[in-house]
């Protein structure tokens, strides 16, 4: 049985979904107003390896991302992402193009990485901007049972009136004003906003006085028009796409209220964003919004924080600019647990791909000769899943038995089971090996010299034999320093 980390109860628990023929599970997805980060992708691959984990132990389960591609405002999360620029209008600004521009540009090229990581997809990516009635719905529903008071810039959740509210900050970090301006009419610096008005002021209590004018993207409410606070989306999607029926016919039916089984994001979002989604959900259903809290820890970049102005928030063009293989980053994240803090360095994600090659390498090289696994492994293997995600343990288990005397058949059974949940396309050099027994010897002859010459320099020579092999019907490709042959049809 997997035990997990729940935040919530601040212990390692046994899993156990409300159902058990269908677990729930949503992920805090990207901001689309730039490129997701390395950072943000060790959050989303923890994702994957606790879907891939849970599906391994033969779960159905139905997965849910969200988008946040309404422009939320540059303040931060903590008290409250409701001061400052609004994130998209200013990417737009910077970039000529208008803020739904881009947002579609980024959630594109968000797909793209994510398909490079070989990131199983969601039932859906659901967007803010999609689901704006259900945000109002639940915005409504809120204010009925008293959970809501409006100010100058907008409607806010009343924190004093949800008496749990803090059961998942760590409480310290739920400081008045630690990093943002405080809203001078906000009833406590906890409260935080579920609507903002389009045309308004606001005026801090340094008596600052910050003016909302029409925005990009703004919409029609029963509030005026305006948009909604960064919390609310979360709250309603998870609800709509896991608890079904709950808006059913434009209402909200807190009957069907149903708890969803794992909700997941990065350890940034605990405190304030997590919390604030259970004090919404909850103050409109009356029931248990979570059971499993799961977050991950952040990574650093060479001992220091992401950022832009350290020039180190790298992204997932980096990685392959720098001639690295998209899942030598998922193996270098294996190798760390994700509740443990980890620092990226490139010689670190050099390692990585180097064991990934050579890892490939020796599943290339086994012949096949059973086509069931060795059980005594795939019990550690599971074991290790469920031990809280231990992967670190989980790859060693795999170089284990690569090194171990079983026969290659049932090696290269096992190995081609664990990837199900490791990811890392193992077993590619072995298509890579077949390609080149199905060609020629004079061929193959022609690509060792030509891998030779490059590897002494001579790129001139190296291209003279290209063009030769072109002439032979052959096209060739250098991925991943591993050169592919293809037959011209
Ligand atoms: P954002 O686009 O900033 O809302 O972040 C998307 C996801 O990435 C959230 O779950 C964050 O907690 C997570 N995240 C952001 N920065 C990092 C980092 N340096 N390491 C790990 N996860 C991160
Ligand atoms: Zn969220």
């Amino acid at each position: 049985m997997l035990r997990i980390y729940n935040s919530l109860t601040k212990k390692i628990e046994s899993f156990h979904p409300s159902s058990p023929l269908r677990v729930t599970m949503y992920a805090c997805g990207p901001t689309v107003y730039d490129y997701a980060t390395i950072g943000n992708f060790r959050t989303y691959i923890l994702s994957d390896v606790l879907l891939r984990t849970l599906r391994f132990c033969k779960l159905q389960v139905t997965y849910v991302m969200n988008i946040t591609d309404v422009g939320h405002l540059t303040g931060d999360n903590f008290g409250d992402a409701d001061s400052g620029e609004d994130k998209m209008e200013k990417s737009a600004k910077r970039l000529g193009k208008n803020a739904w521009e881009i947002a579609q540009f980024y959630t594109d090229a968000f797909i793209k990485d994510y398909e490079l990581l070989r990131l199983e997809k969601p039932l859906i990516f659901a967007k803010a901007t999609e689901n704006i009635p259900e945000q109002i719905v639940l915005i409504k529903k809120l204010e009925e049972e008293g959970f809501t008071y409006q100010i100058t810039d907008g409607i806010y959740f009343d924190t004093i009136k949800f008496p749990e509210y803090g059961e998942l900050s760590t409480l310290d970090e739920v400081r008045d004003g630690a990093r943002v301006e405080i809203n001078k009419e906000k009833r406590s610096s906890r409260d935080f906003a579920l609507w903002k008005f389009s045309n308004s002021k606001e005026k801090s209590l340094s008596g600052h006085e910050a003016v909302h004018k029409k925005r990009q993207m703004e919409w029609d409410s029963p509030w005026g028009k305006g948009f909604p606070g960064w919390h609310i989306e979360c709250s309603a999607m998870s609800l709509k796409y896991l608890s079904l029926g709950i808006f059913d016919e434009g209402k909200f039916h807190a009957e069907n209220s149903q708890t969803i089984d794992i909700h997941l994001g990065g350890i940034d979002l605990q405190s304030i964003h997590h919390q604030n989604e259970i004090a919404q959900a909850e103050g409109a259903t009356g029931k248990k919004f979570v059971k499993y809290w799961v977050h991950g820890a952040f990574i650093l970049v060479d001992g220091k924080k992401m950022s832009k102005s350290l020039g180190n928030n790298y992204i997932m063009e980096d990685v392959t600019k720098n001639g690295f293989d998209p899942l030598a980053l998922r193996y270098l994240y294996l190798q760390t647990h994700y509740r443990q803090e980890m620092n990226f360095t490139w010689g670190s994600l050099e390692a990585s791909h180097n064991a990934l090659v050579h890892l490939r390498d020796e599943v290339a090289n086994l012949s096949e000769d059973k086509n069931h696994g060795d059980k005594v492994y795939e019990q550690r293997f599971i074991d290790a899943l469920q031990n809280d995600l231990d992967m670190p343990r989980a790859l060693a288990i795999v170089w284990e038995l690569i090194k171990s005397r079983r026969s290659d058949g049932e090696k290269l059974a096992s190995i081609m089971k664990f990837d199900e949940v490791l990811g890392l396309d193992i077993t590619r050099n072995r298509h890579i090996k077949e390609i080149y027994i199905s060609v020629p010897d004079n061929i193959n002859e022609l690509i060792v010299k030509r891998t030779i010459l490059r590897k002494e320099g001579k790129y001139q020579d190296a291209d003279k034999i290209r063009e030769e092999l072109r002439k032979e019907g052959y096209i060739i490709e250098d991925k991943n320093g591993v050169t592919i042959p293809r037959k011209l049809k």
